[in-house]
């Protein structure tokens, strides 16, 4: 049972997904040009959870139930948590600060790897963005600018560490597998969905649940390891208004 999608929906959201990969792009360039601080990256890391949950909880999950009924939308949404979290656990992967909060220069020849959990959540992004789009184009569109928006404070905090011990080449790999993992997978959602229309609410879960992990196994014990955590839940509020804002702005 093949659909056929629009060829418009194709590349709409192959436009709508470089709206990330530039906000990718800027958010790496404030680490090397801008500011290295820890406090902005507290604050940053804060808004990008927020608006991920945000958008998971309110944007993602409902309308998979909607769509597809809560069962089916809850085992979709634990299996992009269980797939994700899997992952962080076979593949080698270091966090890039101590418990005492300081960067760890020494480690990081081992860890090539250290972005990989942030690079990872980018793939699930891009359904979020494009499955959404399907669903709905304004919310496709509303789940294109929240991404692209988080992304930038997301990508500095990922960049900041990796420019202080001055691994420009892992820097450059890292952006850049993180600026095309969007796009990838937004052509995954797509593509998911000319094979099985079914699939696409179950993205849009899964999605959720891979972005709900990320907030919370990643993004929070950084911010937690910068011993700021009170900034983080400033970004955390700061994003509640922004994405309050964005569902304003972008027509439903
Ligand atoms: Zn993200």
């Amino acid at each position: 049972m093949f659909t056929d999608l629009p060829y418009t929906t194709y590349i709409t959201v192959l436009l709508l997904a470089f709206l990330s990969v530039f906000s990718t792009l800027l958010g790496v360039a404030l680490a090397i040009y801008v500011v290295k601080s820890e406090q902005a990256i507290a604050l940053g890391i804060g808004f990008s959870a927020g608006i991920m949950l945000l958008v998971s909880f309110f944007e993602l999950v409902p309308e998979a139930v909607g769509d597809a009924g809560m069962g089916l939308a809850l085992v979709a949404v634990v299996l992009g948590m269980l797939i994700v979290a899997a992952l962080h656990w076979i593949i080698p992967h270091t966090h890039l600060v101590d418990e005492k909060g300081s960067f760890r220069p020494n480690l990081l020849r081992t860890a090539y790897l250290v972005a990989f959990g942030l690079i990872l959540h980018d793939v699930p992004e891009g359904f979020a963005m494009a499955n959404s789009y399907i669903a709905s184009p304004s919310l496709g569109i509303l789940m294109a600018i929240a991404i692209a928006i988080h992304n930038v404070p997301e990508e500095f905090a990922m960049a900041v560490p990796i420019v202080a011990v001055k691994k420009r080449r892992f820097l450059y790999t890292a952006a850049f597998l993180s600026g095309l993992a969007e796009p990838v997978g937004a052509i995954i959602g797509l593509v998911a969905v000319h094979f099985h229309p079914a699939l696409n609410s179950f993205f849009m879960a899964f999605a959720a649940g891979a972005m709900i992990f990320v907030s919370i196994h990643e993004l929070l014990p950084m911010a937690r390891r910068y011993h700021k955590i009170h900034l983080f839940v400033l970004g955390s509020v700061i994003s509640v208004f922004v994405y309050m804002l964005l569902t304003a702005v972008v027509p439903g």
